[in-house]
């Protein structure tokens, strides 16, 4: 085997989109867009996994890895170890649903001229498309981070509004809110979820909303994270939406109306509708971060994944003036990603494999992964010397300790301190403050 008919093989697969792949691997494409949730073949999970064939990416919840590119999603879903060669090109072969050329394979001069002049082209071609690829993502960047910004900029100061919702949410959730006008609250956020017969998205619902920043280094706002309201709702005080799935759309349901009954609970079993997440995001969340309160100039930062956390800290410990709040909006913009070779199985967590085999739930690592990127994580001003990361209970336990000692790991400097704090077994400082609160 020449080295060529194999470098060939693999500028091929590298060729092949994450839509493409994901064909291959017979993955489900469950959205109404471009992002597609679902279990994660290697994981587990309900929605762990992901793949979104607009931005031509992937992602895992659970493993704490994503990427760009076929290969390196076939080779997560399918457990090969693409830092190993022979494992390298099975997943090439998986993504070109072709077998790995022979080793005795035998060619002419004019064969292997012929081959070579192919193989220039498509390495041509792939760089071609991986620049069109980085336009049409910047382009898109760029659209959604405008988004992001028409919808907060116009809002009210939670603290201040004369909208009240976002003060008792925080109040009822967290036992207290920030005096500081990060956060901010609208009577009216749409909400959209779908699209109709002509491709125009559907606002399924608008209500009351508490939106907060997502901001860069420079403090420039990248994105916003919104988070709808119902006071009525308790525990949690957040609507209850449905959508229909593809499946539902497929057996020729009609969409949840807002207002109506939820769906049964075989339709709901049947994955023909699905609850919704009340938290969404716009525009880029990657190495940003939410800001509660304080100042980021700040050398204490406190927070940790989500808002209702570190509100409840800053208001257990009294928002202290040398503290700067923030949230990382997932445990994955906390902590990174991980080092392949720091994954380990869950000493009790076991799911059926393709045969039905029970085998232990692999875990992300607590190493984060080499060579990070700088957005790769949430940024933390150089300045910080003490770093106090917030822990959330509610999680399950393991994966979420492995993510907080790659937490530590990631943003550890010379002379900084990152203390991890760790709310009561099953619970998070949010339900802890509104339990003390009422008194429980
Ligand atoms: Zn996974």
């Amino acid at each position: 085997m020449t080295d060529d008919v194999i470098t060939l093989f693999v500028e091929d697969a590298r060729a092949v989109s994450v839509e493409d792949a994901a064909k291959r691997l017979g993955l489900k494409f469950p959205g109404k867009l471009h992002e597609h949730a679902q279990p994660c073949p290697h994981c587990g999970g309900t929605d762990t996994f992901s793949f979104n064939t607009k931005k031509n990416a992937w992602n895992c919840r659970a493993g704490g890895v994503g990427g760009r590119d076929g290969i390196g999603m076939v080779a997560h879903c399918e457990d090969l170890d693409v830092h190993r060669r022979e494992k390298f090109l099975e997943a090439c072969s998986i993504v070109l649903d072709r077998p790995i050329p022979e080793e005795a394979e035998r060619e002419s001069e004019d064969e292997r001229a012929a081959r070579r002049k192919r193989l220039e082209e498509r390495r041509r071609q792939n760089e071609a498309e991986s620049e069109a690829r980085a336009i049409s993502e910047a382009d898109y960047r760029e659209k959604e981070r405008n988004k992001a910004r028409g919808i907060y900029r116009p809002l009210a100061p939670l603290r201040t509004s004369s909208l009240p919702y976002g003060r008792f949410y925080l109040g009822r959730r967290c036992a207290g809110y920030p005096d500081a006008t990060w956060l901010r609250v609208g009577a009216d956020v749409t909400y959209w979820h779908g699209q109709d017969e002509r491709g125009a998205p559907i606002a399924l619902y608008s209500g009351p909303a508490i939106v907060a920043p997502f901001i860069g280094p420079d403090l420039e706002l990248i994105g916003c994270h919104i988070t709808w309201i119902d006071l009525d709702r308790a525990p949690k005080y957040r609507p209850l939406l449905y959508g229909l799935t593809k499946e539902g759309i497929a057996a020729g349901l009609v969409p949840w109306p807002l207002g109506d009954r939820p769906p049964s609970a075989e339709d709901l079993e049947a994955g023909l509708y699905e609850q919704l997440a009340t938290k969404k995001m716009r525009g880029t969340k990657k190495g940003g971060l939410i800001p509660i309160a304080g100042d980021p100039q700040a050398r204490r930062w406190v927070g940790g994944e989500g808002i209702e956390n570190g509100v409840a800290f800053g208001e257990w410990e009294g928002w202290r003036d040398d503290s700067f709040y923030f949230a990382a909006g997932d445990l994955g913009n906390l902590s990174g990603p991980a080092e392949a070779s720091s994954r380990f199985a869950h000493p009790v967590l076991k799911k059926p494999d393709a045969k039905g085999v029970l085998k232990p739930v692999m875990i992300a690592g607590p190493m984060p992964k080499r060579d990070q990127e700088a957005d790769d994580a949430m940024w933390v001003g150089d300045q910080v010397d003490e770093l106090v990361l917030l822990g959330d209970g509610d999680s399950e336990r393991v994966m979420t300790a492995a993510a907080m000692a790659r937490a530590r790991a990631r943003h550890a400097r010379p002379g900084r301190l990152i203390p991890i704090v760790w709310p009561q077994a099953g619970c998070d400082f949010s339900k802890m403050a509104a339990e003390a609160e009422a008194g429980t």
